[in-house]
Order: C-alpha cells, then sequence, then structure tokens
C-alpha cells in the first residue's frame, strides 16, 4: 500500500504581494521500497515537497495522504523518519544519546530504544563514536549520526533532505552509501533531494522539480 501521496499539492507562503508559491500541482506517490531522488536547483521547492510528504508542512492546495501509515500525526512520527540538511544533533549530547533521544520520544522503552540505537550505529559505522559528544564530530560523521538517528525509530519512509550537500563528493558519497544500505537493511523506502546529478542517478527514480513544479517520469505515472 502507498505510504505517501500527493494530490494536486501545493504550499504557498506569506499572503498577497509577499506570496510565494514554494510548490504548485505536486502529484506523486512513494510506493514501499521506492528509491526516489528530488532533483532541481536551489529554491525550486526541493525542500516544502519533502516537508509535505513528512507532514512538517501542511498543503495550502490539493491533499497529502499516507495510506499506508498512522492516522494521526503522532503515529506517524514512527513511520517516517527525515535526515535534515545542516546540523541537527544536540551538541551537548553523545552520539549514542542523540540517535536514541527519538525513540524515546516516540514512547519506545528506553531499554528498547538503547538496543535499537546501538543496532543503528553499527548499521551506519559509527558505534566507535558512541560516546563522543555531537559537537565534536566532523560533517561526514555529524550526518552519519543524523542517518543512524533516522533509521533508529525503525521507520517504514525515510525522507533525507540534501544529505549530502554539505560534504565533499567523497564523504557525500560515503553518506549516500550508508543511507542506501541502511534502508536496504530496514527495508524503509527512501526519498533523498539533492541538486547533484552524481549523487541522483544513484537513487533508481529521478523526479525533477522546477521553480516549484513537479515532474515524475511518465513510465512512473503508468505503473501507479
Ligand atoms: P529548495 O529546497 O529547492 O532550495 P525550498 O523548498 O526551500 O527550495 O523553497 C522553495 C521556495 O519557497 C523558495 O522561493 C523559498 O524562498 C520559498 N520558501 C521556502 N520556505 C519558506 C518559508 N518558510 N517562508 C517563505 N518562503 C519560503
Ligand atoms: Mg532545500
Amino acid at each position: 500500500m502507498t505510504l505517501v501521496r500527493c494530490a494536486d499539492a501545493a504550499r504557498t507562503f506569506g499572503r498577497g504581494d509577499q506570496a510565494v508559491v514554494a510548490v504548485h500541482g505536486c502529484t506523486c506517490a512513494v510506493e514501499p521500497g521506492a528509491r526516489i531522488a528530488i532533483t532541481g536547483p536551489s529554491g525550486s521547492g526541493k525542500s516544502t515537497v519533502l516537508h509535505l510528504l513528512a507532514g512538517l508542512e501542511v498543503p495550502t492546495g490539493g491533499t497529502v495522504e499516507w495510506p499506508a501509515l498512522g492516522a494521526t500525526a503522532v503515529e506517524r512520527s514512527r513511520d517516517i523518519a527525515v535526515v535534515f540538511q545542516g546540523p541537527s544533533l544536540l551538541p551537548a549530547l553523545t552520539v549514542a544519546e542523540n540517535v536514541g533521544l527519538a525513540a524515546v520520544l516516540t514512547g519506545v522503552p528506553e531499554a528498547k530504544a538503547d538496543q535499537r540505537a546501538v543496532a543503528a550505529m553499527e548499521t551506519v559505522g559509527v558505534a566507535a563514536l558512541a560516546d563522543q559528544l555531537a559537537d565534536t564530530l566532523s560533517g561526514g560523521q555529524a550526518q552519519r549520526v543524523a542517518v543512524a538517528r533516522a533509521i533508529a525509530l525503525r521507520p517504514r519512509l525515510v525522507l533525507a533532505d540534501e544529505p549530502t550537500g554539505q560534504l565533499d563528493a567523497e564523504t557525500g558519497a560515503h553518506v549516500l552509501d550508508v543511507l542506501l544500505a541502511a534502508a536496504a537493511a530496514t527495508g524503509a523506502a527512501l526519498v533523498v533531494t539533492t541538486h547533484d546529478p552524481a549523487v541522483a542517478t544513484r537513487l533508481a527514480e529521478q523526479w525533477q522539480l522546477t521553480d516549484g513544479r513537479l515532474v515524475v517520469p511518465a513510465e512512473e505515472g503508468v505503473r501507479r
């Protein structure tokens, strides 16, 4: 069953003269097992689409639905994990605490959250950093820890917003390896935004955004 579906979804920020149409006419669906890159230049609406898919933004037009996921935003928060573009770890907590925290906050008992955190850190290859404070990490290490934190929730859908955007090519490629391996290990669907064609071609499907308009390749539309 479809994880998330947008039908003619739009998101406008501001009102009147100040209104900015970030995304319009967005029709797409993410199925279980999907590996999707959303590509487009800066300002084309990538983050806004990702936030709509996550339920972090409410559409100002059209609909966004999660047929296979929980009925409420709280229930869905266990099914959907977001890897944000910029630094998103809590600097004064250790790596292990950062990775375990989201699970605890969504109601997983602490002992189980700890186990999941260890498993996630091992999957992503950051177990050796477990006791280090987050603010001592390099950019690439921090982004891998953010991936570990995302998969520790055992989500059905991982949404990563330019996860390689601030990394050099080699580190970025490694973070993408980690994301793909983690999605494969947990069975989660993966959607990655990127302006880098080298990153986009590593995902099975490419969706193109131009000025807030999403184009999903025709064959994908037919398959659905
Ligand atoms: P991208 O991630 O591709 O760079 P965004 O989705 O961040 O694009 O932004 C798309 C457009 O919407 C841009 O013109 C941006 O300035 C605008 N925008 C995004 N978020 C907001 C906001 N919170 N308030 C006002 N404008 C916004
Ligand atoms: Mg963005």
